[in-house]
């Protein structure tokens, strides 16, 4: 629902994109990876497919960007997939810059790659791909590449992008920063591995809209919230309804089906308390009312209005506040701002 800024998010914690970049960057490609990663039934596993001897008393350790090489020299489908999607690789320096790109494939491309994997008209790799990208499917892959959650958790995410409602903030204990955010990938990662551990692939959202709304729903044919041209927020608006609930309206067919697959409506009929409470709040508090309350308290109207409808009116950091949509849209709807 609502734009991801990263600029903006990260400046606010006083980052710039390009080191957020390039930590997150050197967090995947500078671990190395113990080829053995699970002892099933007796038998050790070789995670990576690599079909080396995986029985020598020193199980050997690689990087993602020799792995990816390996890989890639060994199986053609892969090899072929690549070259259609992006570019041949031909030693271990080119398989590295490969993996940067992937990795920091920006939303605007991602989405041009989406379709043309889409468009591919060969069997796709995905298991191959999978082994390699999908960091989800082994424990132990998950922990050696230890930066993705946390590299995340120095972002200050506060409300979940996609319902723009709960709350997705850290909290500290005595040791340590935790996440209430869950990382859903906006992409399918089973449909779509190669991009399972891309910057821009990975939305920050509650459990609610992660899990038991978006799911494994297909949602390439919307835009990813990280786009530059993503516009939901103004495309959409919630239109004040009778006894205080609340509808969001649109004239964009795409952003009405997403409305319609994220239940935002649906996930929305619970909030006619706080509609309620708000539009009541305005009877009293008309323009007369604030510009008095103005002169008393010596704030500007803008600061008053903030004071008694919400922060979102005077900032205008929809991410940042739960219900800050539909305190914007209210708020213009009865004539606020
Ligand atoms: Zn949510």
């Amino acid at each position: 629902m609502i734009k991801i800024d990263l600029e903006k998010k990260l400046s606010r914690v006083g980052l710039r994109v390009l080191d957020f970049e390039t930590k997150y960057i050197e967090d995947i490609l500078d671990r190395e990876h113990q080829i053995i990663t699970t002892n099933k039934n007796g038998n050790k596993i070789d995670r990576f497919s690599l079909n080396i001897n995986v029985n020598m008393p020193t199980p050997p350790k690689y990087k993602l960007e020799r792995i990816f090489l390996e890989l890639y020299n060994q199986n053609n489908d892969l090899e072929q997939f690549i070259n259609a999607i992006f570019n041949p690789i031909t030693n271990i320096r080119e398989s590295r810059e490969r993996l940067k790109e992937i990795l920091l494939i920006n939303p605007d491309l991602l989405q041009n790659k989406i379709a043309l994997i889409d468009a591919y008209p060969n069997p796709k790799p995905n298991h191959i791909l999978k082994k390699i990208f999908d960091y989800t499917r082994d424990r132990e892959y998950k922990k050696s590449l230890k930066g993705i959650s946390p590299r995340f958790k120095e972002v200050d995410f506060r409300v979940c992008i996609y319902c723009n409602r709960n709350f997705i903030s850290n909290f500290h204990t005595k040791k340590v920063k935790r996440a209430t955010f869950t990382l859903d990938h906006f992409y399918q990662k089973d449909k779509y591995p190669i991009f399972a551990l891309s910057l821009y692939n990975l939305v920050p959202s509650c459990a609610v809209c992660n899990t038991n709304i978006k799911g494994t729903r297909d949602v390439e044919q919307y835009m990813n919230p990280y786009s530059s041209g993503y516009n939901f927020e103004n495309e959409v608006h919630f239109k004040l309804m009778p006894n205080y609930k609340v509808k969001l309206v649109t004239s964009n067919p795409l952003c009405y089906k997403y409305v319609k697959d994220f239940y935002h409506n649906e996930v929305y009929e619970t909030h006619t308390l706080e509609v309620k409470e708000f539009v009541k709040k305005r009877e009293v508090f008309t323009d007369d009312m604030i510009t008095k309350l103005s002169r008393i308290t010596k704030h500007s109207e803008s600061r008053v209005k903030a004071f008694l409808f919400g922060n979102v009116l005077y900032k205008k950091n929809l991410d940042s506040e739960s219900l800050g949509k539909l305190k914007i849209d209210l708020a213009n709807e009865l004539g606020i701002i």
